[in-house]
């Protein structure tokens, strides 16, 4: 199935769903492309985004998605495989064979945590496994918790320091991961409790995590673990329309607003900001939807100038 737009969003998590909202309320035809799997599809429930306290992240979508819809924009479930670009639109393929032309195109595709391959922590992903303090800290405050080591190092050193202030009960289990004097010891010095060791598995009892077992056989008891997996962006279809990547931070190159290099090409939320929370993710895409919104529109004038020039001529 062919069919044409003003632009196609890729992704329809917090950051595609308000764009597409901005855009389809500014009267841009818009398509929506989504596979269905949000980052943080495993978490319950969800948190910091004013007036939506502990939604769940499914209901979060569900309705913005409905949202979308009122204002007439659509929304294809599917995975974009492919994309290219002519001289003056671009050609989005999808997996199960629909191309979908566009006048602009915005990437909201996310980013993939590389958790882990620890047994148990994949399991308990988004339920007793946690990346994010500001997102599930406060309700496990109080509590005897973990940190365990490797993904990002400054990170994790960051997330044992920061977690003391939620309870005074924190482990910090580097594994492999390299902890240099200086921070081991204004950690100590911070009240953050280290065990060193090569981590082996997630302890659990009915499927509650208890604790963190070592290979020498000894275990550390908690009721939550926190880790900083590296984040890797969803970027394929960014690298298919040729935009320039920061060569220091591999992450997609973007102006204030989100775009590009590649004019008519905008990105936001976390496949161009790791950092980005639900809200963050949502206000990028706002911006990027009014900035597209705007870029059309420049489009539209120069076009109708040029008939009413070449009008005149005759
Ligand atoms: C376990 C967990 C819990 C979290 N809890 C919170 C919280 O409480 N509060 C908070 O603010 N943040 C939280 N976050 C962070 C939050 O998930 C992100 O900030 C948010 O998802 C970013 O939105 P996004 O739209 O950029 O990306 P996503 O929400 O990941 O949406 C991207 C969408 O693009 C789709 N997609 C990717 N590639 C393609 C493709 N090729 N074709 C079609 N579709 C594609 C994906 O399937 C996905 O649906 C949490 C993260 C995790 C991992």
């Amino acid at each position: 199935m062919n069919r044409t737009c003003d632009v196609v969003i890729v992704g329809a998590g917090a950051a595609g769903l308000t764009a597409g909202i901005v855009l389809a309320r500014a009267q841009s035809e818009v398509v929506v492309l989504d596979e269905g799997r949000p980052r943080n599809a495993s978490a319950a429930h969800m948190h910091g985004f004013v007036s939506r306290d502990g939604v769940s992240p499914s209901e979060f979508l569900m309705i913005g998605r409905s949202e979308l819809s009122h204002y007439g924009a659509t929304l294809i479930e599917t995975r974009v495989v492919a994309a290219e670009r002519t001289d003056d639109h671009f050609v989005i393929h999808t997996g199960d064979g629909q191309e979908i032309s566009s006048r602009a195109v915005l990437v909201a595709s996310g980013l993939t945590d590389q958790v882990p391959h620890t047994p148990g922590v994949h399991e308990l992903w988004g339920t007793a496994v946690h990346h994010c303090p500001h997102c599930h800290g406060w309700e496990v405050r109080g509590r005897e918790l973990a940190v365990l080591g490797g993904g990002v190092p400054h990170m994790t050193v960051h997330q044992a320091a920061l977690l003391r202030r939620y309870t005074d009960r924190v482990t910090l289990c580097p594994g492999e991961m390299e902890l240099s004097s200086g921070d081991r010891s204004r950690l100590t010095a911070f009240g953050v409790r280290i065990i060193d060791g090569a981590i082996e598995r997630l302890v659990t009892d009915d499927g509650r995590l208890t604790g963190v077992a070592l290979a020498d056989g000894s275990a550390v008891a908690c009721e939550a673990v926190f880790i900083a997996p590296a984040p890797r962006a969803n970027d394929d279809v960014l690298h298919a329309l040729g935009c320039r990547f920061d060569p220091r931070t591999g992450w997609v190159h973007t102006e204030p607003g989100g775009a590009t290099s590649v004019p008519g090409v905008w990105a936001a939320g976390n496949v161009s900001n790791p950092r980005a929370q639900v809200i963050t993710a949502a206000g990028e895409a706002s911006a990027a939807g009014i900035a597209i919104s705007a870029w059309l529109l420049e489009r539209d004038l120069a076009a109708a100038q040029a008939v009413a020039s070449a009008e005149d001529g005759r």
